[in-house]
């Protein structure tokens, strides 16, 4: 257990102390725009509360003692599927007169823990919690009432969820093994010992050493090749756990521009940089919109097919499946995503993963305004529309009412329930209710402001809107009421003040969809010519069960089935499953096995399990099983531990 009062009354007490500064304070119009500040400075009496909600993911007594730098010297053995080497940690007392200093580990081999002190390095006195199958092992250090450092000697283990390792044959090149690590949620501690929360930031260095010609790359600056042979690593600015990244493996590089760069295996390489040519653009939108990009280079890495996110928001170094890689950047809002998340969710950080909302569904507000600045606003509305689509779906699917909720009740079984589209596009379209009722003119420096004033801190939901009662409602103190606002934030399903996206290009298409259905025109008779990949994607979604000679048509007419586009060629996929077209079931399962992106093959292993349920449809079933066994191991961790459960492993 955790010892939280403390933390609390450490909450308690920074209100007590702020409380003189913010009566004599009046409130400041929130079109008023502050200068930007240099990366560390504290911003003061504009913060008003801590409004402190415990992390229950964390084992690590962060509210006592704090973490502020863990330094890595690690070996990436390849032979071993291990990370071996010195994690070497110094912290700060929170609470006067704290002695222990407890961890987050996973899986974990400790082998040593020292304590420096006035004469150098002392064994600690250490402790090893029971273990907790979702929270890991709690590691408790001796540190005495004085040293403010720790060294601890320790390997991670092959199975360590946050670590995926692949054999040449699982890469492009199939001659060199490839690492890549996915920290968020609560993967870190399979990684190094530490305080895996958000509340919690720190810096990092790190020295790894590689086999030959393997390119190691980590979430910090690059400092290259050191005398030793080892590769240096430093983030200056502090950052949470899940944060912390890693990829090497048989890695190239081109620049897009002096400060954006694109890594990736050579087969992918000059496409991923053509495809991603628009990132610079897409930075200054973003400087425009929230002030200046704190974090020196941002480059990117296209990582192998297994990697289970469309994208990582890992800090200078976005981590990106390969499923981006169109050919016609029309998936490229992914990026803008990323990059979002350098303001929103890596500078001002969800304190706790039940305030997710702050940080997915920000960037996703965000993402939006870019795609928008850059490219018009038809193509940002498609996005927004496509977004509800998804966002109604999970509503109705939600395993429980309460995650249908922006701030989540304490009853997440998993940090990862917290992903859903309802923190993602649900936020999103908070914030673009709040931008509705209030203008931009007043909504925008507002937001740029909360970036700022909250820029390296952790908050929690309850921050943002007393920040919002402080700074955005008085420019228009009608524009919205409490109770909207309640029912926005804490209340379940939609609010009937969502925004309604209104496409042009989409009637269009719902026109057509309509005819073809009913059986006015046949698939040649579709006027698609023109159709962006948003369009194609919102008539696939739309399709109600069509007859099996309607998918044949469709099919033999636009040749979807096998198509390259990943976001079509999954939508394809769920409408085989749905009307029943084994046609695509060969590619479709060419696509489970060559791709590992979860928000594709969760969905696609959940329909063929429920319609074959549904259907009685044991050959189904049996298609499905001998898929995924053989799929599995090419799988992520993380995705293998979610289809177990999908499939009811
Ligand atoms: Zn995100």
């Amino acid at each position: 257990m955790t010892p939280q009062t403390s933390l609390r009354a450490y909450a308690l007490s920074l209100l007590a102390a702020t409380a003189l500064s913010v009566a004599a304070c009046s409130p400041k119009p929130a079109t008023e725009t502050i200068p930007a500040k240099s990366a560390h400075m504290d911003t003061g009496e504009r913060i008003i509360t801590q409004n402190f909600t415990a992390d229950r993911f964390t084992q690590s007594n962060y509210a006592d003692i704090a973490v502020t730098h863990i330094d890595l010297d690690l070996d990436v053995n390849f032979y071993a599927k291990i990370l071996d080497g010195v994690a070497t940690l110094s912290f700060e007392r929170i609470t006067k007169g704290t002695e222990t200093l407890v961890l987050d580990t996973k899986g974990l081999l400790i082998k040593a823990v020292s304590v420096e002190t006035e004469n150098g390095w002392d064994t600690a006195e250490r402790t090893m919690g029971t273990e907790d199958p979702v929270q890991g092992t709690a590691l408790s250090i001796d540190v005495g009432p004085s040293a403010t450092k720790v060294k601890i000697v320790y390997s991670t283990s092959p199975e360590a969820e946050g670590l995926q390792w692949l054999t040449p044959e699982q890469t492009a090149g199939k001659k060199e093994p490839y690492l890549f690590s996915q920290a968020q949620a609560i993967n870190a501690r399979t990684m190094a010992p530490l305080q895996d929360t958000p509340a919690v930031r720190l810096t990092y260095s790190a020295r790894l050493r590689v086999p030959d010609g393997l390119l190691p790359l980590m979430s910090a600056e690059q400092l290259g090749q050191q005398e030793d042979g080892s590769y240096g690593f430093n983030m200056p600015q502090p950052i949470p756990s899940y944060l912390i990244a890693i990829a090497v493996g048989d890695i190239k590089f081109k620049a897009i521009n002096d400060t954006i760069g694109v890594y990736a295996e050579e087969y992918i390489l000059d496409r991923a940089a053509e495809e991603f040519s628009e990132t610079p653009q897409m930075e200054v939108e973003n400087e425009k919109l929230y002030g200046p990009y704190r974090w020196g280079r941002y480059d990117l890495i296209v990582l192998p097919p297994s990697f289970p996110y469309g994208g990582m928001e890992n800090p200078r170094l976005s981590f990106l499946t390969p499923t981006l890689v169109a050919g016609d950047k029309s998936l490229t809002n992914v990026v803008a995503h990323e990059l979002a998340h350098s303001w929103s969710g890596n500078l001002v950080t969800n304190s706790n993963w039940r305030d997710a909302w702050l940080n997915e569904g920000f960037t996703s507000y965000v993402e939006n305004r870019v795609m928008e600045a850059l490219y018009g606003k038809d193509r940002a509305v498609m996005e927004q529309a496509l977004g509800l689509e998804d966002l109604k779906r999970d509503v109705a699917g939600a395993a429980r009412p309460s995650l249908t909720q922006l701030k989540f009740d304490d009853d997440l079984k998993h940090p990862d329930e917290a992903f859903s589209q309802v923190t993602y596009v649900k936020g999103q379209f908070f914030l673009n209710f709040l931008e509705d009722r209030y203008g931009r003119a007043a909504f925008d420096p507002f937001l740029k402001n909360w970036f700022n004033d909250y820029a390296f801190k952790a908050a929690t939901t309850e921050d943002f809107l007393e920040y919002m009662e402080r700074y955005l409602k008085p420019s228009n103190p009608d524009a919205v009421s409490e109770a909207e606002i309640k029912e926005w934030v804490y209340g379940q399903g939609l609010p009937d003040t969502i925004r309604n996206p209104k496409s042009d290009a989409f009637d269009k298409v719902a026109a057509q969809s309509a005819s073809f259905v009913s059986g006015n025109i046949a698939a040649s008779g579709l006027k698609t010519e023109g159709w962006s990949t948003h369009e194609w994607l919102h008539f696939l979604n739309g399709l109600p069960k069509v007859s099996s000679a309607q998918m044949e048509d469709l099919d033999t007419t636009f040749k979807l089935t096998g198509t390259q586009n990943a976001e079509t060629a999954f939508a394809w996929y769920m409408q085989s499953i749905k009307n029943g077209y084994e046609d695509a079931f060969p590619d479709m399962e060419y696509f489970l096995k060559e791709v590992g992106r979860g928000k594709f093959i969760y969905r696609l292993y959940g329909a063929l399990k429920d319609t074959a349920a549904k259907e009685n449809r044991e050959d189904w079933q049996f298609w499905t099983a001998d898929v995924y066994e053989e799929a599995r191991p090419g799988y992520h961790p993380i995705a293998q531990r979610r289809i177990d459960d999908i499939l009811g492993k």
